[in-house]
């Protein structure tokens, strides 16, 4: 996917989030050569696409690397790769559809190619990460909500309106009494992105006498990262909330490796961080329940590249793709 002659030719990768939007220029080799970051909360989405050509612009000229710039890729919430929209993004603070490829195109004269932010980030897996040389994997993003990038024979899957692969809003057994923000009961991520996390240690909590340090933290204090400090530290219900969470994951894991039998599931985002505290019942659950095809066959794997990393160098191989 990248070209190997060429180390002059450099991509531009931007990770749009909620709150900041990170953007760097990277070379055929997948190094990030200079990285910057602007504020998303902007009160139109034309101030943020002028605030982004212009710091792009100070990026190219501050690094000196001339002209040689293939395009852009953007890796954004409900971004569709077909229409180069994003649309209906709930954690954006401007109104959707948005023709993003379109209006950087326009203020930059730049190819630009979207994707949603969990496809950006397998793609980073694949070029430069856990999935370095895989040509089947599922990257799950667990941040705050659950999202999912699923690469099939060497291909990302998009499907006919570009929304494949939204394994986060598949409904298990094991969540039915959760409702999920989509109107739904049962979706995944009810259970494994950071809200669901908090609402198991609230149901936790709630449910026993045991003590535990996470009693003493006030609820809107709650998150993830406090409950895998809690686990790291022998609290005995930090650990039941990340062993639950665990077998969940591998249960609904299980199901997602008869889709596309893959070679390897990363674990991406916040919820991910808790490595072996997730990994462990993970795995567990996963060789209990999977069918017996898949059983010794699929790496259940923490990505290894950061995450705002992986996200930028997953939008910067954008331009290459379909080059092979
Ligand atoms: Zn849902």
């Amino acid at each position: 996917m990248r070209t190997k002659s060429a180390e002059s030719v450099f991509t531009i990768g931007v990770d749009l989030g909620g709150t900041t939007t990170s953007f760097a220029i990277v070379d055929s080799s997948g190094k990030i050569i200079a990285k910057e970051l602007i504020s998303t909360r902007t009160s139109s989405v034309d101030e943020w696409a002028d605030n982004l050509s212009c710091g792009i612009e100070k990026l190219i000229v501050s690094s000196g690397i001339g002209g040689n710039i293939k395009g852009i890729g953007i890796g954004a919430p409900c971004a569709n790769a077909v229409t180069g929209c994003i649309e209906a993004a709930t954690d954006l603070p401007w109104k959707s559809p948005i023709p993003l490829a379109q209006m950087m195109e326009k203020r930059l004269g730049l190819p630009t190619t979207i994707t949603n932010d969990a496809n950006a980030a397998a793609i980073g897996e694949m070029a430069y990460g856990s999935a370095l040389g895989l040509k089947n994997f599922i990257v799950l993003t667990l941040g705050t909500g659950v999202g999912s990038g699923i690469v099939c024979d060497g291909h990302l899957l998009s499907g006919t309106r570009g929304f494949a692969g939204e394994l986060g809003h598949m409904t298990f057994s094991f969540a039915s009494d959760r409702e999920c923000a989509c109107g739904r009961k049962g979706c995944l991520q009810t259970v494994a992105s950071a809200k669901g996390i908090i609402e198991t240690t609230r149901r936790l909590l709630r449910e026993s006498d045991t003590p535990s340090s996470l009693r003493d933290i006030p609820a809107d204090e709650l998150s993830p990262l406090a409950v895998q400090q809690a686990a790291r530290d022998g609290d005995n219900i930090a650990r039941e909330i990340y062993d639950f969470t665990g077998r969940c994951l591998g249960m609904a894991a299980a199901e997602f490796a008869s889709i596309t039998d893959p070679e390897a599931i990363i674990l991406f985002g916040g919820v991910s961080k808790a490595g072996d505290l997730l990994l462990n019942p993970m795995k567990e659950a996963f060789r209990q329940s999977v069918l017996h095809l898949y059983r010794d066959t699929v790496k259940l794997t923490v990505s290894g590249l950061r995450d705002a990393d992986a996200a930028i160098l997953g939008a910067a191989s954008l331009p290459y793709l379909g080059q092979d």
